[in-house]
């Protein structure tokens, strides 16, 4: 529970280092010149994303998790640095902390992963301890080269430099290692709307209060969220909320009543990074519920040796279609392999496995889209056919039959076939009727299999009327 995967990208290609190493280089100075962008002059930046951003790339990439690759964007910052005139100790002080932030998050992550072939997860509480200690870390090289540049205070840059590295990449991450590509849901309804405009309206309302409680204002609609959405909108929110709040503080229209700029934005954002987690938990573990949920019911709904659906699968199959079905003719075959027994007593139980898969297959290929193929247990298989006149049921047994008698299955040496008997039954499905139609047929065709094999067994038994028309085909 709390993990959160993150999925591997397929746009680089690990056999191709030289291609990588430029677009690394040309990613890293489009990062770096878009995080200086956010830089007032003379001050700190409210945000510099680059590092996170990297982090993300590298996550995304893991190959990409080499010295020669780090040298690279190392390298390409200090170009950049150079030509716009920043070559100092400090400058290059900043830079080396920048990249060790990228260097430490990063492996930290990856040394969550046992093998290199495993997927990627981690836990969503490790990813914020892992955050928090790494903006700890490199913060203490940032800020004693800021401290060179500007000659400002050390005590006074390192809790700035610390928050921002902290907040930014407890923002952004979590966004950039889940997104897959797509955000919007495949079906759009206005009632999918409501938890997104409830938290836009908070985000006002917490804009308009101020005071001490109202950063968590957004808290409730964003666990709405994080239950209504997938995990990266989820992550995405909680990103756009989080750096709308730094910017809402940095232009005091919070906290007003506090003094001092530095305590106020330090502190709103070590509370904004806080409030972050608990969405994006949340969304975690409804992506894994959920996940759980499919899981369970693929197991339940269909057999596990053959693959066609299971008798809780097919009735849940027609309660279904119940909900939409009208009035519906309805067709039911019931199978049973002829002396399947012998089968396991002859070749053993293994051998009648395969025997059991390999006549699930053909039965379903021959069925197609015609019917619904179940086991109901043993060696005993009912194909549904919904909309289906009893003419198509006969052709269809017979079908089905004359497949089963002609197979032949492979065990070891032997060569071995086998036969099938059928029963088949006709009838109505008034409205909404369709699972009680299907047992009252169920149990017909029960009673003409029954008749199939007192009659010599390989053969389809069904209604008087439906065995004649097909029989006797002039007669139609
Ligand atoms: P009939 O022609 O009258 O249907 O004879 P039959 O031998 O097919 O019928 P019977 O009901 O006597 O035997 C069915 C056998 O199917 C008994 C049981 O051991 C076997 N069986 C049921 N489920 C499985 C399974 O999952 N795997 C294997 N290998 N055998 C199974
Ligand atoms: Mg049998
Ligand atoms: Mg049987």
């Amino acid at each position: 529970m709390h993990k959160l995967t993150i999925h591997p990208s397929g746009l680089l290609k690990e056999e191709n280092p030289l291609f990588n190493t430029a677009v690394l280089m040309a990613a890293t100075l489009v990062v770096y010149l878009v995080s200086s962008l956010l830089q007032e002059p003379g001050h700190l930046a409210l945000f510099w994303p680059q590092n996170a951003l990297m982090v993300g790339v590298v996550l995304r990439f893991p190959f990409l998790n080499r010295p020669r690759y780090y040298f690279s964007c190392l390298f390409s910052v200090l170009l950049c640095n150079i030509a716009i005139g920043h070559n100092n100790i400090g400058a290059l002080l900043i830079i080396l902390s920048n990249v060790a932030f990228i260097c430490i998050l990063t492996n930290a992550i990856l040394y969550e992963r046992k093998l290199p072939t495993d997927p990627l997860k981690i836990n969503v509480l490790r990813l914020y301890s892992y955050c928090l200690i790494t903006a700890l870390i490199s913060s203490l090289l940032g800020s004693y080269g800021y401290n060179l540049v500007s000659g400002k205070p050390y005590e006074t840059i390192y809790p700035v430099w610390f928050s921002e590295q902290f907040s930014t990449s407890v923002l952004i991450l979590p966004f950039v290692l889940t997104w897959t590509g797509s955000l919007l849901p495949k079906s759009f309804n206005f009632r999918q709307t409501m938890p997104a405009v409830v938290l836009a309206l908070s985000l006002t309302a917490s804009s308009q209060s101020g005071g001490i409680g109202s950063l968590a204002v957004t808290l409730p609609a964003l666990i709405w969220c994080a239950i209504s959405y997938s995990l990266p909108v989820t992550c995405l929110l909680t990103q756009l909320t989080g750096i709308t709040e730094v910017l809402m503080v940095d232009a005091h229209w919070m906290y007003s009543s506090f003094e001092g700029h530095v305590t106020q934005i330090v502190s709103a954002r070590m509370g904004i990074a806080s409030i972050a987690i608990s969405p994006v938990i949340v969304a975690v573990s409804v992506q894994a519920i959920n996940t759980l949920v499919k899981q369970l019911s693929a197991r339940a709904n269909y057999d596990f040796l053959t693959r066609v659906h299971s008798r809780f699968g097919l009735y849940e199959k027609l309660r279904i279609q119940n909900e939409k079905a009208g009035n519906t003719a309805l067709n039911v075959l019931l199978l049973d392999i002829d002396h399947f027994k012998t089968i396991n007593d002859t070749h053993g139980h293994d051998c009648g496995d395969s025997v059991l898969t390999e006549f699930a297959r053909r039965v379903k290929e021959v069925v197609g889209e015609e019917g619904i193929v179940a086991r109901m247990g043993g060696e005993e298989f009912a194909v549904v056919m919904p909309n289906a006149c009893g003419d198509n049921g006969y052709r269809l047994a017979e079908e089905i039959r004359a497949e089963i008698e002609q197979m032949e299955v492979q065990w070891g040496s032997d060569t071995l076939s086998l036969t099938v008997s059928i029963g088949l039954s006709h009838g109505q499905a008034a409205r909404r009727q369709l699972v009680d139609a299907f047992d009252k047929l169920l149990s017909e065709a029960d009673r003409y299999l029954y008749q199939s094999k007192r009659a010599g067994r390989n053969r389809t038994c069904s209604a008087a009327s439906i065995m004649e028309k097909y029989l006797e085909p002039s007669a139609i």
